[in-house]
């Protein structure tokens, strides 16, 4: 019999939907609430290396998300005008009968983890938000602010980098920091000539292009920007396509084809790192809301989804629940802190070249090809 017989899981993003799906399989009562009135994300695309896949097949989700996906077998790297570097093959140690990596549309993985947790059994109740936590010990009562109330054996936190569940638990001590750099994404027409993932590296940003189906792919151009980036929506795709202007070859043909300004995805960089444990009694919160990275390794819903995953995994193994969440943070909290540090590490690096500051020890390529081995390995 698993720990818990009834969990909440607040938050239906990545992991939160992970969650929802694996406990369910693990025979455990799910209900998932998500203050949006829909589970709709926004409509660019998300990498997936190889150990991402092999936590989605633990839950038998990786083939579908390869099927609607596109598979590449590493990032091609270039210099602005366009011309070729070399190419940095990536790899499938993790799960070997998957691909190295996955580019998927995040509303296509939101479709599969959606359709997986209600396969799994999970409730799921949109423009719902949690009004009060009181832990009694024996369980979790909870008021919504919607007027009903439950009680819960667990109540697993996947609501974000701005997680109103960490504020409840931890207070507002960990708050997001803004690293300086800002992502702009946009879904172009995807080449018959992009096979791989590919870079260029400019002078003060970084472009990529990731396959996301035969026939799609997203541009990202990582930038430096004043805080937070906030500027008006009409402008954003003249101001993408400024940040383009250093680049020759492909990418300048491409940037001819940001013209639609809703279309413009910018996101701050961002990240956290909450001090282990991340659970107070019988609330326990993964995820962004305890370790959001920036993305220079691709592995912030990685890590979503590998948390969700072995929760479930140890919860199904039954027994009392405090050594199993013991077990948890032992196994997660490196690993979160490794991805985060070596992420932030790659931006600082980043940041100085693009500042004109030579910096003997920066290896930002080893970095990422060390970061990318090391987290194949089992944790
Ligand atoms: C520019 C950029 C590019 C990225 N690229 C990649 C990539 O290629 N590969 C990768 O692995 N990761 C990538 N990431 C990271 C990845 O997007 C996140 O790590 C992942 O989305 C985290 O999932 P989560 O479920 O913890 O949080 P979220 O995805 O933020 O989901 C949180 C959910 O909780 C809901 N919510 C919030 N507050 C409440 C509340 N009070 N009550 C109920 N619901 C609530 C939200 O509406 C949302 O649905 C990228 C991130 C950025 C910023």
């Amino acid at each position: 019999m698993a720990a818990v017989s009834k969990t909440l899981v607040i938050g239906g993003g990545i992991g939160g939907l992970t969650a929802a799906c694996a406990l369910g399989q693990q025979g455990i009562n799910v209900e998932l609430i998500e203050s949006k009135p829909d589970l709709s994300v926004y409509g660019v695309g998300i990498i997936q290396p190889n150990n991402t896949l092999r936590a989605l097949d633990r839950i038998g989700l990786a083939r579908r998300c390869v099927e609607l996906g596109a598979a590449y077998p590493g990032w091609r790297m270039h210099d602005a005008a366009g011309a070729f570097l070399f190419d940095a093959a990536a790899t499938d140690a993790a799960a070997p009968g998957l691909p190295p990596i996955n580019g998927i549309t995040r509303p296509l993985l939101h479709k599969v983890l959606t359709d997986g947790a209600r396969d799994a059994g999970a409730a799921i109740r949109l423009g719902t938000r949690v009004a009060e936590l009181d832990d009694r010990g024996s369980h979790v009562h909870v008021r919504f602010d919607d007027g009903r109330e439950g009680d819960y054996d667990l109540v697993i936190g996947c609501d974000g980098v701005y997680s109103d569940t960490r504020r409840r638990l931890f207070g507002d001590a960990v708050r997001p920091r803004y690293t300086g750099q800002c992502v702009w994404r946009y879904n172009l027409p995807r080449p018959a000539s992009v096979e791989w993932g590919e870079l260029y590296f400019g002078p003060d940003s970084k472009v990529g292009l990731v396959p996301l189906s035969p026939t799609l792919m997203y541009m990202f151009v990582v930038t430096r920007e004043p805080e937070n980036c906030r500027y008006p929506p009409a402008e954003l795709a003249g101001m993408m396509r400024d940040r383009l202007a250093a680049y020759g070859g492909g990418i300048a043909e491409l940037a001819t084809l940001i013209t639609d300004p809703a279309a413009v995805v910018l996101r701050p960089l961002e990240n956290l790192l909450l001090p282990a444990p991340w659970h107070k009694g019988r609330t326990l919160i993964i995820g962004d809301a305890a370790h959001a990275t920036t993305p220079h390794l691709a592995q912030g819903a990685a890590m979503a989804i590998e948390d969700a995953v072995l929760l479930a995994d140890l919860l199904g193994r039954g027994g009392p629940l405090p050594p199993l969440l013991d077990e948890f943070m032992a196994r997660r909290f490196d690993r979160a802190r490794y991805v985060v540090e070596s992420s932030a590490q790659i931006l600082a690096w980043e940041m100085e070249e693009w500042a004109g500051i030579h910096n003997p020890d920066a290896r930002p390529g080893q970095l990422l090809h060390e970061a990318t081995l090391a987290l194949m390995e089992p944790y």
